[in-house]
């Protein structure tokens, strides 16, 4: 039995949407602005495409505009920043996301920084991963910025709490560990070279794991009462469902680390559903900045 709070993101999302729709409609009736996010995808990965037009969706249940460019898998790096430059010089555009992975011929850095930085809702162009890493106003990742909110709501201040995050990606866990330091937390990043990652964790108030390890964070790794924020993805078999059935799990083993924990993130239905939220309220601070208005309440890092 699970003693820990069980932090539901699909609850959480929904409103976090709540707010940026209830932001979008003022700037709409006040100021005649809708808030417009682009994304481009190149080629035809499947999984792209799900989450594009999950993107899509949602943006327009908000209110904003959403416009979408699919563009054949061979289209060269010419073609795609010529578009990227349209969109930058576009003021109906306040959001542009480039959907990764790219086709392997199409260089991601080059791509990524020709994204105007005041329009890079993402957060991975070079001068928004600096002025986050120096403390300045950027435009924030979104899967991290998610699980900044859902930390804030459960903790209040995260000030002087021992955060660990497993994991050092650029997507996730470096933005992740630079945002708890910006929370004045006291911060440890993990990695696969990292020693006693296990005792490690057992000190930290708020682990958060970001490995891409099916349930490789274990309950004894936990502090008791600790808040564990589980960002993994991983799709296992299930043979318990039947011949050839998968499931979703986390980085987190959930059962052992749920009676441990004081609060955890489920997998599905924990982190996942924030990053397209955050994505939504990324946009619409992009756009309020752009026109020089107050930026959205409790939607920012
Ligand atoms: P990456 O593969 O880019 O990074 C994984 C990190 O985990 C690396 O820093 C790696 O260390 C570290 N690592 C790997 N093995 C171990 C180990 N045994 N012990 C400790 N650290 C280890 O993954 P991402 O950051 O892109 O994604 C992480 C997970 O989050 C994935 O499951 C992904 O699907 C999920 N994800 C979920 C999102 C969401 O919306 N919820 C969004 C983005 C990702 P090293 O650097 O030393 O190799």
């Amino acid at each position: 039995m699970a003693s820990a709070q069980i932090i539901d993101g699909k609850a959480f999302a929904a409103n976090v949407r709540e707010k940026v729709a209830a932001h979008v409609a003022r700037l709409k009736e006040v100021h005649h602005i809708t808030p417009g996010l682009a994304v481009v995808l190149v080629g035809e990965d499947p999984a792209s495409e799900v989450y594009v037009r999950s993107k899509g969706k949602q943006t327009v249940e908000v209110g904003m505009k959403s416009v979408e460019h699919k563009l054949p898998e061979q289209t060269s790096e010419t073609e795609l920043l010529a578009l990227l430059d349209q969109l930058n010089a576009d003021p109906s555009i306040h959001g542009i996301l480039v959907q990764l992975p790219l086709p392997k011929h199409l260089n991601e850095d080059l791509v990524i920084n020709r994204i105007d930085p005041a329009k890079d809702v993402d957060g991975f162009h070079i001068s928004n991963v600096g002025r986050l890493a120096t403390g300045q106003k950027a435009m924030v990742p979104c899967t991290p910025l998610g699980c900044l909110m859902m930390l804030r709501e459960q903790h209040g201040s995260l000030a002087g709490l021992n955060a660990v995050v497993v994991g050092r990606s650029n997507i996730v866990g470096k933005p992740m560990a630079q945002l708890l330091l910006r929370d004045s937390c006291t911060v440890t990043i993990a990695h696969s070279r990292t020693k006693d990652i296990e005792e490690i964790c057992r000190r930290a108030d708020i682990v958060v794991a970001a490995v891409g390890r099916p349930q490789m964070v274990h309950g004894d790794w936990i502090k008791p009462g600790a808040t564990v924020i589980d960002v993994g993805i991983n799709r296992i078999d299930a043979p318990e469902k039947g011949a050839g059935k998968t499931r979703l799990v986390g980085d987190v083993d959930f059962d052992s680390a749920a009676q441990v924990a004081g609060a955890i993130t489920p997998v599905p239905g924990g982190v996942g559903p924030m990053t397209i939220a955050c994505l939504l309220a990324n946009t619409l601070t992009a756009c309020c900045r752009s026109h020089g208005l107050p930026e959205p309440d409790g939607l920012t890092a």
